[in-house]
């Protein structure tokens, strides 16, 4: 297989950009340069604006049934394309094939849900107070949307901004990340080859923080979706706000994860491993900061660690693979020094906790313990594969620790008491909390943050609301 340059989508055709600059697409599991993406300046930014815009009215005035035809065919083409989208992910990202393979196969659930969801986007009849009188509440597409999406989950991300967008009728202009850009681009293709009218949905390449100052001001663009750090969504949302946008933010957690002493500790580790480890930890839902009670502290850290450390890293094209690179070169000295400075502060390095080799950016399953609320890693989302396991005496301590930063993404439990897992599921500040399982991010469940990690969900009936507005019409007989 070989892997592909990427164009932009603008009006329907597949473009290089108009300035004819392209950026350089690395393998992150052996630092080659693997393809090119096309660089989108102002000309093509405009060009996609006037296509959106154009887009949105005739995608508008296609009835919610026909969208919904033409988005069940774009998933079935995605499907049928898994195999080859999955390498392509693999090569771009890092990923494990098998990892990549279930991120496609999900998006295309992701698609059918939000198609179906799409035909259900009901009003009201409201009683009016006077005879003659009929008060409607319509749902109207909010309009032409600017998404942008980063680089960890290039297919996941894209496709819950896209679907919800198509499935209401909006048209969109999607910016996708640099680093991987070929895997959005298939999944837009399989829209484009199933019969997308020209204009409806957009994909640009460029540099971020050009394209989000150009699009969200823009008076074509009508509703902000974007994923990424929490530092640059209060930088978008405040913009959008400046310019009566709507937004959705889909921003960074530092997920807190209880295991108290009558949780079945195995299933506890065998799961949260699993979790914790997944596409490198560079997840904005990762387990992170580990409060496990007093008594089972030391048995909870062993099996970790020797979860961990049974991990086989290496690139994510080969069979028995469980953890590539880090998609990155740059969160490389992150990682390292947020290992270091929690060891400095007197945390304890059970396992893991450096670069492995010098090519491919490749770092190690790595469990810290006993780190102090002082430290960086206590603080900062460590977007990698490093967990921290802290001890904890009783039940308000937890709560409080599990409370004390801005975050409030997901939050995990393990736990064979039904009142703690109750009082955790109330107490925990937490868009998402999911006990004795990891069940989330299903297509029809919500998926989103509160306090420092956004606003807005991108799962469930609410994800659909999103690209809605609501409009009154009432009526008096002539
Ligand atoms: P970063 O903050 O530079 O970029 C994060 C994402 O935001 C990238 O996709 C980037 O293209 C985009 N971005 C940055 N500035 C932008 C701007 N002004 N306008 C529009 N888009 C912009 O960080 P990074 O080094 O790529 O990733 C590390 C951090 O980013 C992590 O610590 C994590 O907090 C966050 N992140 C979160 C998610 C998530 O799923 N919520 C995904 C990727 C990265």
């Amino acid at each position: 297989m070989q892997y592909p340059d990427t164009k932009l989508l603008i009006d329907g055709q597949w473009r290089d950009a108009a300035g004819g600059r392209t950026i350089a697409v690395l393998d992150p599991a052996t630092e080659e340069v693997i393809g090119q993406v096309a660089w989108a300046g102002r000309e093509d930014l405009d060009a996609a604006l006037a296509a959106a815009e154009r887009g949105f009215k005739t995608w508008s005035a296609t009835s919610a049934f026909e969208r919904y035809k033409l988005m069940r065919k774009a998933a079935e083409l995605f499907r049928e394309r898994a195999d080859e989208t999955a390498w392509v992910m693999t090569r771009e990202q890092g990923k494990p094939l098998t990892e990549a393979k279930m991120e496609v196969m999900a998006g295309a659930d992701v698609i059918d849900w939000f198609a179906e969801e799409g035909r259900r986007t009901y009003g009201q009849i409201i009683p009016a107070r006077a005879a003659g009188v009929s008060q409607l509440a319509f749902k109207m597409p909010v309009g032409p949307v600017a998404a942008f999406t980063p680089w960890n989950f290039p297919i996941n991300q894209v496709v819950r901004k896209l679907s919800g967008a198509l499935a209401t009728g909006c048209s969109i202009i999607v910016k996708a990340p640099e680093e991987t850009p070929a895997a959005p681009a298939a999944l837009i293709r399989a829209f484009v080859d199933a019969g997308l009218p020209d204009g409806v949905a957009n994909l640009v390449y460029g540099v971020p923080a050009e394209i989000s100052e150009y699009l969200i001001p823009h008076p074509v663009i009508r509703k902000i979706s974007f994923t990424g750090s929490t530092a640059v969504g209060k930088h978008l949302a405040a913009l959008a706000g400046q310019h009566m946008k709507r937004a959705t933010m889909e921003l960074g957690g530092h997920a807190p994860v209880i295991v108290t002493e009558d949780a079945d500790l195995g299933k506890a580790i065998k799961i949260l491993a699993g979790s914790k480890y997944r596409n490198a930890g560079q997840v904005c839902v990762s387990p992170t900061r580990f409060l496990v009670q007093d008594s089972v502290k030391k048995s909870f850290v062993e099996g970790l660690a020797e979860a961990a450390s049974a991990i086989k890293v290496g690139n994510g094209l080969e069979e028995d693979t469980r953890m590539g690179p880090l998609a990155n070169e740059r969160r490389i000295p992150v990682l390292q020094e947020m290992v270091q400075d929690a060891v400095g502060e007197g945390g304890g390095l059970v396992t893991g906790g450096r670069r492995i080799g010098n090519k491919g950016y490749f770092f190690e399953p790595t469990v810290l313990e006993d780190v102090p609320t002082s430290a960086r890693i206590m603080n900062e989302e460590p977007f990698g594969p490093v967990a921290v396991v802290n001890g904890y005496k009783d039940v308000d301590a937890m709560i409080e620790e599990a409370n004390r930063l801005p975050y409030g993404l997901a939050s995990y439990a393990f736990t064979g008491s039904q009142s703690t897992a109750h009082e955790i599921a109330m107490r925990v500040e937490a868009g998402m909390t999911t006990i004795n399982h990891i069940g989330l991010a299903l297509p029809e469940v919500p998926f989103g943050g509160i306090k420092d990690s956004g606003h807005g969900t991108e799962g469930g009936s609410e994800a659909v609301e999103a690209y809605l507005t609501t409009r009154f019409v009432t009526t008096a007989a002539s």
